[in-house]
């Protein structure tokens, strides 16, 4: 998040008797934290030459603002890139949805639930905002995303730490765009320097990382000189109380603008259902198995309350079949699907398994994986 000045006087004064009355906590907290952080990291200006620079300056951004550590390339205002080009989809023509914050990669909707790791080295005031921050975000009705707090690294989706000193004072926090479908893996607070500022900002700032890890730009990238995105329907670029605005704002979280774009790229989370039709011929052991594949609709990530599908979506997926016998290899087919709004539970596929182990044939392997799905606008 870039330099904090335009938030609002009024809230910051709200903020300053938050800030006021968590002040020992929190010293006490960097305290506890000092003794966990033996980690010091440092940024240097990145190669001109590497694939993944080369990229990013093709997307608008400019030589000489790219940086990097050991893991990660760092862009204005507050992103990290993978140095991994692989994790680019360089065939992206621009056709996936794309709004006024969305880069065009998303978390797929069969992704909804995100378990988020709060690594000790923020302190205990920046793991109570991130709670905050992950409830406001569970709190937007008819969003289908679902943030858990992990208390296991080895779990998590997600995990919020400290910069260790990489940022100066004008970033507060940074955060990447997902890829694969999956959210981008890290948010960094600035532990040093958020402090300044009330604890609403110190939360809207982690559900600002938080937005950007799932997909959505900043609602200015435009008049930040961002590379492009496609405004969602409802969403305006002028709005400059979002929570994806590039400098932070203090006070409720979301706007009406941002309340239509969550709802928009998340109208409800996805699970995939295979129901196994088993035959077996008596008179000659051929076994025949079909395992129909369904899409089931549910409200949010937490996958405990079904519902209807609010919005046409389209799902890709991947049908991958090992065949063992007449033609021996494995082949994999793409696939996609557009399910229309209006039911709870969707056909996708049929997998189908056939053999005769008397005939000293071992059973074709066949699986279908959604790779992909994501709301149409
Ligand atoms: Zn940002």
């Amino acid at each position: 998040m870039k330099k904090l000045l335009n938030y609002k006087l009024m809230l910051v004064l709200i903020g300053l008797t938050f800030f006021v009355s968590c002040q020992h906590e929190t010293e006490e907290a960097l305290e506890d934290a000092a003794t966990n952080i033996e980690r010091v990291d440092v940024k240097w200006l990145a190669p001109d030459d590497h694939p993944v620079v080369q990229l990013l300056y093709s997307r608008g951004y400019k030589k000489g603002t790219i940086y990097e550590t050991e893991e990660y390339f760092l862009a204005p205002p507050d992103l990290f890139y993978s140095k991994d080009i692989k994790d680019y989809d360089l065939t992206d023509t621009g056709a996936d949805p794309k709004q006024a914050y969305n880069t065009g990669a998303l978390v797929s909707l069969d992704r909804m639930r995100i378990n988020v790791f709060l690594d000790a080295s923020i302190g205990t005031d920046l793991q109570t905002q991130s709670v905050n921050a992950m409830n406001e975000l569970n709190g937007i009705n008819n969003c289908a995303l679902f943030f858990v707090r992990v208390f296991n690294a080895n779990q998590a989706q997600i995990t919020i730490r400290s910069d260790f000193g990489v940022e100066g004072t004008n970033v507060l926090g940074r955060a990447g765009f997902p890829s694969n479908g999956r959210p981008f893996n890290l948010v960094t607070l600035n532990v040093d320097r958020i402090d300044d500022f009330g604890a609403d900002i110190r939360r809207n700032v982690i559900i600002h990382e938080l937005g950007h890890c799932v997909g959505l730009r900043h609602t200015n990238w435009q008049a930040n000189g961002e590379s492009g995105a496609v405004n969602i329907p409802g969403t305006s670029a002028f709005d400059s109380g979002s929570i994806m605005w590039s400098t932070a704002n203090g006070g409720t979280p979301f706007t009406n603008g941002d309340l239509t774009a969550f709802r928009a790229l998340f109208p409800r989370a996805l699970r995939r259902d295979v129901v196994n039709v088993i035959d077996e011929y008596d008179y000659s052991g051929e076994i025949y198995v079909v395992d129909e594949v369904f899409v089931d609709v549910f409200t949010d990530g937490s996958y405990t309350t079904s519902a209807t599908l609010n919005r046409n979506v389209q799902v890709n997926y991947k049908k991958r079949v090992q065949e063992y016998n007449h033609t021996s290899g494995t082949y994999t087919y793409y696939r996609n699907r557009l399910l229309s709004a209006g039911s709870s539970r969707y056909y996708l596929d049929e997998e189908e398994e056939q053999c005769s182990p008397y005939q000293g044939e071992t059973c074709t392997y066949e699986d279908v994986d959604i790779t992909y799905a994501f709301s149409i606008l």
